[in-house]
């Protein structure tokens, strides 16, 4: 970047002493005996101090202009490595690049010593991960809360073809970017009972006794906008005992019970759950709820307390955005905060939290909508049940009011289910609780109005408005993808970096310039040469980097349909083992993802990739035409090695189920090509990419709900259809993959035969089809790289600073 070769010299002089100075006197390490660890926590304290600059600064200015402040809750921050991140936020990487050199130390491989911040599962943890990089880029005033779990989402091991959970300890080493802030405590209180008292002037008031209060302590990292335009704050709890010891049970002898309390208090911020996509219904899970909203509540109500002489007006000073029902007790415990503690009226109350809060719906899986039983609600936070009756109350009659009798209907929007033992809804309470319901796609908002939330939509019509998901091109080009970004500064000028959802598209013409084409997959072959790598260095496994990448990387889960992806697999390899003489396209079938601990369909499914791996790769016939890789622990680090090597990306969700997918959008930023569904943000790919560069195939989420409606899913007249699936689906169950175990995957096979909820058989011909038509267009080079250039060319729009704009102008109303 053009400077001043004295200036340039000069910063670089500047952070070199950086971090001397805090090798020497923040890590006490001298630098001709310090161990690579030692350098990454220097480096990371230097590149920390400039964003406290800017951080200090920006907080100065929020305050001084009064701005609305946004805050963003959030179970899960998938946030991955922080070092380029920030480092290149500041447009500090080069500078730190150079200087480090001088010293000896190779920044390249100090980056592979932090460890990833794995505080999520997988899109929605990642998507408030880029929310919080574009609010910071666009200078919105916000505050990300969640939880500082002790633990991450498991690492995840393949031994034997099997995954195996590790425990992941992120903070052994620990954690350069946050500060912990011991004075920002707050109590957590849970159980006992409630008393309804007369107060001084006659009036009734319902007075909480809990049995159990633990704190809440807050770690704050700053979170870096582009160019250092502003700093927000990530602000995460952790959960601690009200008494470390209870001294008088030591005294006792009784050594293990005096720190009980505190093992229980401490358990509450210990693990993020395991679950994506399914509920987890576990008691310990809904404490993490109410522990993080509660304080994340008192914080900002304690905030807005110190610069409004009220809290009637918080609408206008805040707005709380849920990400999907995790956090929604907050429409129950902002009501007691402000009913209870602050003595505001009923009606006003609901009037503030409505204004307040809005909330993001992630899935419209049935088995993933959250509800707790009633009593164990009243067991845990007793005075928030009574609250929920009341608001369930006053719904009901105001739904009666309007001459609304329809039993269903009032079943349907009531906030209690009745059915299967009684529950609470979490989704009916964060839809009533809140001004703005958001689905994030275009598919996804409109099966939101048309499914679970018809009859709400019915009362609230201009409740549920949609915000498409989006990726931060910070981390997902820039600087996951350096050799890209290079050409595109060549190409397009350095303003690509600062506005690539206006500029990407000037790229346009240059699909049709052979010499850019070229270029452009020279650097893909590049990223595939390192990938390739990789996967020698942790699976043994030799693949050509000439070879096409075909590329699944997401959770594991039946929706996804890796099962359709897998069958394919084989019968691809059925079909070059009869015919190896055919002009087959080299592939690589790479695979990665966790399941959810407790989902063995899905540990099966991941058993069965790496048999079929076994078997493909190890049988000469195929040799240079077919692999496939599982690559274990799949993460924020692994896709950004993934993702700039993929050519292929697969997208095959059965239609109607992926909300919107993020993936997707990375790798066609990267310039893949997708194979995919018209399911989730596909759709909206499609219409801006165009369907001629891409690879659409399969039932509509219309043709899946007619076969939902004709309760027709058993696969036997698409198998008695199609040979080729038939062939496959016998292999599989005949144990040609699992000759250890003949019978492993009968279970597996004979259930899909008999009940294909995912209509893995019924898209099969479609996706061989589509998969066909890749073939062919991978033989036309000059067509394919000219597709992918266009691909990369069309992605602006997925920027999530388009998608935070329209948050900040839609509902939070908070951009200047
Ligand atoms: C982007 C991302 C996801 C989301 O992937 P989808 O294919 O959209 O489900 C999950 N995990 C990680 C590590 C990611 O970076």
């Amino acid at each position: 970047m053009s400077q001043e070769p004295l200036v340039r010299d000069a910063e670089v002089a500047e952070f070199r002493a950086a971090v001397l100075a805090k090798l020497t006197y923040a890590v006490g390490k001298d630098p001709d005996h310090a161990f690579d660890h030692d350098w990454f926590e220097a480096i990371a304290l230097a590149a920390r101090d400039h964003m406290v600059e800017h951080w200090m600064d920006h907080t100065r200015q929020i305050y001084r202009k009064a701005q609305k402040r946004v805050y963003y809750l959030s179970l899960e921050f998938l946030i991955g490595r922080l070092l380029y991140d920030s480092l290149s936020n500041l447009g500090l990487l080069d500078i730190a690049r150079e200087a480090l050199t001088d010293l000896g130390v190779d920044l390249e491989r100090i980056r592979l010593l932090e460890p990833d911040a794995a505080l999520g599962n997988g899109g929605l943890g990642r998507l408030a991960a880029c929310f919080m990089e574009s609010m910071s880029t666009l200078g919105v005033a916000a505050h990300g809360y969640g939880i500082r779990y002790e633990h991450g989402l498991f690492r995840q091991a393949i031994v034997d073809g099997w995954q195996q959970e590790q425990t992941e300890n992120w903070l052994d080493f620990g954690n350069p970017w946050e500060f912990e802030r011991p004075e920002v405590i707050y109590p957590i209180s849970f159980g006992g009972h409630v008393e309804t008292v007369q107060d001084a002037g006659g009036q009734q008031k319902q007075v909480w006794w809990p049995a159990e209060t633990v704190r809440a302590v807050a770690y704050d990292t700053p979170v870096v906008g582009w160019r250092g335009s502003s700093v927000n704050t990530l602000r995460l709890w952790r959960a601690r005992a009200l008494e470390e010891l209870h001294l008088e049970r030591f005294n006792a002898g009784d050594h293990l019970g005096a720190v009980a309390e505190v093992a229980r208090a401490e358990s509450i911020s210990r693990v993020l759950y395991p679950a994506d996509s399914t509920e987890a219904g576990q008691e310990l899970r809904l404490r993490q709820e109410y522990f993080f909203v509660s304080a994340s509540l008192q914080d900002l109500l304690r905030r807005h307390q110190n610069i409004h002489p009220s809290l009637l007006n918080l609408a206008d000073g805040a707005a709380i955005q849920l990400n999907d029902t995790h956090p929604s007790i907050a429409v129950a415990e902002l009501m007691r905060l402000l009913v209870d503690t602050h003595a505001i009226p009923w009606d006003t109350a609901w009037d503030i939290t409505v204004n307040t809060l809005a909330y993001t719906n992630h899935t419209l899986l049935p088995e993933a909508l959250e509800t707790w039983p009633v009593g164990l609600m009243e067991r845990m936070l007793p005075r928030h049940m009574q609250i929920i009756y009341l608001i369930n109350a006053y719904h009901i009659d105001s739904l009666r009011a309007k001459g609304i009798h329809d039993f269903d209907v009032l079943r349907a929007v009531s906030l209690i289910e009745e059915d299967n033992g009684r529950r609470v809804r979490m989704g009916n309470l964060a839809f009533l609780g809140s001004h703005s319901v958001n689905g994030v796609s275009g598919l996804h908002t409109k099966l939101m109005r048309s499914t679970v939330f018809s009859e709400m939509h019915k009362l609230y019509p201009d409740r549920i408005n949609n915000k498409t998901n989006g990726i931060t091109f910070r981390r997902w080009l820039f600087q996951s993808n350096g050799e890209l970004t290079s050409m595109l500064v060549d190409a397009l000028g350095e303003d690509v970096l600062d506005h690539p959802e206006q500029r990407l598209v000037d790229l346009e013409p240059f699909a049709d310039k052979p010499d850019f084409r070229k270029r452009f997959a020279a650097q893909r072959l590049s990223s595939k040469k390192a990938l390739a790598r990789i996967i020698q260095e942790r699976l043994g496994v030799v693949v050509n980097p000439e070879a096409m990448f075909d590329v699944q990387v997401k959770r594991i889960h039946e929706y996804k349909r890796q099962l359709l992806n897998l069958l394919h697999t084989v019968a691809l390899y059925q079909a070059i083992r009869a015919e190896p003489g055919t002009n087959w396209v080299p592939r690589v079938k790479i695979f990665a993802g966790k399941a959810a601990a407790s989902y063995h369909q899905a540990k099966l499914i991941i058993k069965l990739a790496n048999d079929i791996a076994r078997t493909v790769n190890n049988d000469p016939t195929v040799r240079g035409l077919l692999k496939v890789v599982f690559l274990p622990n799949y993460n924020v680090s692994l896709a950004e090695s993934i993702i700039p090597a993929a050519d292929l990306s697969e997208q095959i969700s059965t239609a109607g189920y992926e909300a919107s997918g993020t993936s997707n959008m990375k790798f066609g930023l990267n310039g893949a090509l997708t194979i995919g569904t018209m399911d989730g943000a596909n759709v909206e790919m499609c219409e801006r990419v165009g369907a001629e560069h891409m690879f659409i195939f399969g039932l509509t989420s219309q043709q899946v709900e007619a076969r939902k409606r004709s309760g027709e899913f058993n696969a036997g007249g698409d198998i008695a259809a199609s040979h080729r699936l038939n062939d496959v689906l016998q292999a599989i169950r005949g144990g040609v993959f699992s000759p250890d175990d003949a019978s492993r995957y009968a279970g597996l096979i004979d259930g899909l035969i008999a009940y294909d909820r995912f209509l893995v058989c019924a898209d099969f011909d479609a996706y061989w089809d589509a998969q066909k038509r890749v073939e062919d267009l991978w033989h036309d080079p000059a067509q394919w790289w000219r597709s992918a250039v266009l691909n990369t060319a069309r992605m602006g729009w997925f920027s999530s600073d388009r998608t935070i704009r329209e948050y900040a102008e839609d509902i939070w109303k908070a951009l200047d």
